[in-house]
């Protein structure tokens, strides 16, 4: 799959792990293994967002853990599974940017 380099602009796999026109390097030195394990521990308290150093919305994910938690609002229910799926979803395909928008590949 072809990324747009966050440097240049320039499309490159997703699997190389620099890019042939600037040269910089495309991937980020956080662990995609890792990612998985954290949202699947983990998910609801925003630890993988955490971990790939993204604080405001590791966050906000832990304060509408909370929120759907003690209002059981079915909306907020939904809501938390559909981030929670899509999260899930990017990382295992590599997807995922951590806060220097590297991928997690
Ligand atoms: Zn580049």
């Amino acid at each position: 799959m072809l990324v747009e380099c966050f440097e240049c602009n320039h499309m490159i796999s997703n699997k190389a792990p620099r890019c042939e026109n600037c040269g910089i390097s495309i991937k980020s030195s956080k662990s995609r293994c890792l990612m998985v394990i954290f949202i699947l521990v983990g998910g609801g308290l925003g630890l993988h967002r955490l971990y790939a150093g993204l604080f405001f919305s590791g966050l906000l994910q832990i304060g509408l853990t909370f929120i759907t938690i003690v209002s059981s609002e079915p909306v907020l229910i939904i809501g938390l599974a559909c981030w929670l799926i899509f999260d899930f979803l990017i990382i295992v395909f590599g997807l995922f940017k951590d806060s220097n928008s590297k991928a997690i590949a």
